[in-house]
């Protein structure tokens, strides 16, 4: 068996305590005689596992009780829809552009009211995140929405937007558990659970009580209703059970490595490893500005399409993969999140610094 650094954005590396547990537990969940994925979603079995991955969950994110966590499935990109749907009370909303995924998010959201767009970065491709300290917030705004970490262009947040008093919305799928967060300031955090935590096609809002309501647009379907998920405990129908399982083992591993200071700690040191060769390097160069940048994806470019491509294939071939760049930026992109050890990015960083020689 050979495993390889895998620097894809998403699906990502899991840990392989994570991956090898699972593996222990196929074919005989503790005593079950069968695999999570053959079990009643209604057994005693998976209540444990849904239960403490919950519990585990508010644990790491110091998650208050007036807030629920939802654990979905339809991905991230079903909430772009879900959020207007559940939300947009008055029918507008503001949403901040720093790239594809919020891009995404507003245009979904038009077609159930009108979409402000009160802040972007597009004028210099999504490499900024914008001044966000005092925002034309409409005055009518059933929230303000963010994407808090742009997993294609390497930037993020470092402070949240004054929304005014408006209800904040975020989209934290790539920057999920990746350091510690101040749930009390958002009305509504989501992210897929394919970039930092388990498989795809899984999300997980954790939306504030009073925002979870029957007084939704007309029409919305009742499985986009976050009422009808708050109230079964996210078991109206079958919930994403075997996703629901690993994403539990990840949160135990988060809390045996220390909880989300520690990762913050880990993170800062890999991410810093990568930067400080960036901004050393002759031939390889970050593409976002520097106080806004990333500690989960890092773009960077030679500023030579064949160059490029031939660093990713030599990577490639070296045992680091998936770090051919988004194709609507091209260049290169490791993504380095919380499974991703710092042995890793050194191996990264070490064949760029041979591969700058070379070339
Ligand atoms: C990957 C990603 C999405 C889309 O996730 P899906 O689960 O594929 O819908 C949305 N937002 C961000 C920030 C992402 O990184």
């Amino acid at each position: 068996m050979k495993r390889v650094y895998n620097f894809s954005a998403g699906p990502a590396v899991l840990p392989e305590e994570v991956l090898r547990e699972a593996a222990d537990e196929m074919l005989d969940y503790r005593g079950t005689g069968m695999s999570v994925m053959e079990m009643s979603h209604r057994s005693k079995a998976f209540e444990t596992i849904i239960t403490e991955a919950e519990q585990d969950l508010r644990e790491l994110m110091n998650i208050p009780d007036n807030y629920k966590v939802l654990f979905l499935q339809g991905g991230a990109s079903q909430q772009f829809a879900m959020i207007p749907m559940n939300l947009m009370k008055n029918k507008v909303a503001d949403y901040i552009i720093t790239g594809q995924w919020a891009k995404k998010a507003a245009a979904e959201a038009e077609k159930y009211g009108k979409v402000n767009r009160i802040a972007s970065s597009a004028d210099k491709t999504f490499s900024y995140i914008p001044d966000c300290t005092d925002l034309p917030v409409d005055e009518d705004a059933d929230y303000v929405y963010i994407c808090e970490n742009n997993t294609i262009y390497g930037t993020k947040y470092r402070k949240l937007p004054d929304t005014k008093g408006k209800i904040l919305v975020a989209d934290v799928s790539s920057c999920f558990l990746s350091e510690p967060v101040d749930v009390t300031k958002y009305g509504v955090i989501y992210g897929g659970v394919q970039k930092n935590i388990g498989p795809a096609g899984m999300v997980i809002v954790i939306i504030r009580e009073d925002l979870i309501t029957e007084d939704v647009l007309p029409g919305t379907p009742t499985m986009l209703q976050y009422k009808i998920h708050a109230d079964a405990k996210s078991l109206y129908n079958t919930p994403p059970a075997y996703g629901i399982y690993i994403c539990g083992k990840v949160f135990k591993w988060l809390k045996n490595m220390g909880g989300l200071e520690v990762m913050k700690e880990r993170n800062e040191k890999k991410a810093k490893l990568l930067y400080d060769y960036l901004d050393e390097s002759r031939l390889f160069h970050g593409t976002v500005e520097k106080k806004d940048r990333s500690l989960m994806n890092v773009p960077f470019v030679t500023g030579n399409e064949e160059m490029d491509a031939k660093f990713v294939k030599e990577a490639k071939e070296a045992g680091l993969e998936n770090l051919k760049g988004h194709r609507t930026v091209g260049g290169m992109r490791a993504s380095i999140y919380n499974a991703m050890p710092y042995e890793g990015v050194e191996a990264l960083v070490a064949f760029m610094k041979k591969f700058e020689e070379e070339n």
